[in-house]
């Protein structure tokens, strides 16, 4: 049997109108400003007038550790939401944008796929709303005002080998890694070196993800630390007054983005701040908007439960006094194969043995769950090639372990296939057992927190900090950041640091190598191993065969 690919599904779509999803929603016309006739943003006034209503119950997915099979936990989020409406509740889904420059590099959308799509997905895997523009812009500001004060005398007394602000662009360009600016001449400054990354990696993009609204933005973005002085003492961006005008710029980007589900089911589709050196998960006001205005909330962290499901529970949650009522886990047939040491070419072949041998990295997944205080489910995301004695391999596994796995098969089918899962999903939630907590207090040393991610998330032996990075830590104690929580940042591929440690390895250390401030958006990053923020295209770029066809419609981009 062919199936229809993820664009030509989203292509037949009947879409409604955006009022009409907002209506879903309760929100009046005056209060959404539509973008165009699929996509809306909700305005300020109306948000900060539903907070005092009740708060529906928050549904987070997350996944074991990715593979290259692929696991779906976007296609599982909104298969679970569409689910959730199917069986008569009033849910919504909340799930990241997505940036822009990967696009043209790797085949591959962020909306979901199959028959659990957000739509237009054309639109919110391209220029959207604009709110990746918008951070651009305010990141580039910033990095303009650096140089310019600089330029005029620099009052400030940066040291122009210090600055720690580096610039931003959307797209896939290794070229700009490192380089020089202000050649040419007195007139252009001075001299110095610096480098791009991506916009998602951008501080602005994960503030703007954790802001509670405009003013919580201003303070935040004035709060970055951009360069130091000779002493070693920090200059914030609120010194170069700076954060006025970057607010200005990113007025409309913190408003959410209601979209919908090829199910006609409303979708907040908004920020998208990198998993690694930022916390990987969408915007804290559109998942507080959404839990005012649906019963029950379905979204998404990035990569695996270890550092995605981690950073939502440690860092989002925590700071934006959320806390969720039920976990789903998203585990595939092949994925756990993977697990298992089969290779991706022969993930076409039943092998009950291999889902059997990698299901202890569902299992430990399963189990740091637990430790949030909170219930899990796992969702099986059904491939079509999945036999039933694998599926039922998997089951058992759960099942041996006090847990319960459900069989979905949104992708293939919409909510026809998720309604199991939503059913039991939604039990869960109201029977209301979750008794969340994060897994360390603010008033733990930063030392320690690392540690404690390491041993009980990762199941290490230890962290390894040298003395430069223990001495760097408690400098920030001192400084009075001792209280903010850690951002990990390593391989999703793994437990450990070498992504090609599959399973559920121990024994293992994690050494850090590198301690940042992310000052504004209020986390300590904590890198373990080679982290990328600019990425690089590939050989042979997908953008060599994207194009427009003769009906105007975009092919080549999924
Ligand atoms: P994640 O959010 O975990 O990165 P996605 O949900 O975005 O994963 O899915 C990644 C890719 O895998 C998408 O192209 C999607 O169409 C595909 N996919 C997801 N679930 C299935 C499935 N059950 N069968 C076939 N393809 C799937
Ligand atoms: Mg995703």
């Amino acid at each position: 049997m062919a199936f229809k690919s993820d664009i030509q599904i989203a292509r037949a779509a009947r879409k409604l109108p955006i009022q009409e999803i907002g209506a879903k929603l309760g929100i009046p016309l005056d209060d959404l400003v539509p973008y165009g006739h699929d996509k809306a943003k909700v305005g300020q006034d109306f948000i900060n007038g539903v907070q005092d209503r009740k708060t529906g119950k928050l549904i987070l997915v997350t996944a074991i550790n990715p593979t290259p099979a692929g696991e779906g936990k976007t296609t599982t989020t909104v298969g679970l939401g569409d689910g959730l409406n199917r069986i008569g509740k009033k849910a919504c889904v909340c799930i990241r944008e997505a940036s822009l420059g990967p696009n043209f590099g790797m085949k591959g959308g962020a909306a979901g796929g199959g028959y659990a799509q957000i739509v237009p997905m054309e639109d919110m895997n391209l220029h959207f709303t604009g709110d990746f523009h918008a951070i651009t812009s305010a990141h580039s500001l910033l990095a303009a005002m650096i140089d310019n004060h600089i330029y005029w005398g620099n009052e400030l007394d940066i040291d122009v080998r210090r600055v720690v602000w580096r610039r931003v662009v959307d797209m896939n360009d290794r070229a700009l890694r490192q380089v020089n600016v202000g050649l040419g001449g007195v007139t252009n400054g001075f001299p110095r070196e610096t480098g791009y990354d991506i916009t998602v990696a951008s501080e602005v993009m994960a503030i703007l993800c954790l802001s509670n609204d405009l003013n919580d933005l201003q303070r935040r973005l004035g709060a970055m630390i951009v360069a130091y002085r000779r002493d070693r003492t920090p200059v914030f961006a609120r010194d170069l007054k700076a954060d006025g005008a970057m607010t200005v710029l990113l007025k409309d980007a913190l408003q959410p983005n209601l979209v919908q589900t090829l199910e006609n089911n409303p979708a907040f589709v908004h920020g998208g701040p990198f998993a690694n050196i930022a916390h990987g998960c969408n915007s804290v006001i559109a998942t507080t908007t959404a839990l005012k205005l649906s019963d029950y909330v379905v979204t998404e962290a990035g990569f695996g439960a270890d550092l995605g499901a981690e950073k939502f529970m440690n860092i989002k949650c925590r700071k934006a006094g959320l806390a969720p009522s039920v976990v789903v886990c998203v585990a595939t047939v092949r994925a756990m194969k993977m697990n298992g040491g089969v290779p991706k070419a022969e993930l076409g072949t039943e092998n009950v043995e291999a889902v059997q041998s990698g299901c202890p990295n569902l299992g430990r997944h399963i189990e740091n769950l637990k430790s949030f205080g909170v219930p899990v489910v796992v969702a099986i995301n059904h491939f079509v090639t999945d036999t039933e004695a694998e599926v039922q391999a998997i089951k058992d596994f759960v099942a041996e372990q006090g847990g319960e796995a459900i069989l979905s098969r949104h992708w293939e089918l919409g909510s026809d296939g998720s309604q199991e899962l939503a059913t039991r999903v939604a039990e869960i939630a109201d029977a209301d057992t979750a008794n969340f907590a994060p897994i360390y207090p603010d008033e733990m040393a930063l030392a320690d927190k690392i540690r404690t991610i390491c041993k009980r998330i990762y199941r290490a032996d230890d962290a390894v900090m040298d003395q430069k990075i223990l001495a760097q830590l408690r400098d920030w104690e001192e400084q009075g950041y001792g209280h903010l929580p850690v951002c990990m940042a390593k391989t999703q591929y793994s437990f450990t640091t070498d992504p090609a440690l599959r399973g559920a390895p121990t024994g293992h250390l994690v050494p850090v190598r590198e301690v940042r401030l992310s000052a504004g958006a209020g986390f300590v990053v904590v890198v373990c191993g080679e982290i990328m923020t600019m990425p690089g295209l590939p050989r042979t770029p997908s953008a060599e065969t994207i194009m427009l066809n003769d009906d105007g419609q975009i092919e080549g981009l999924f």
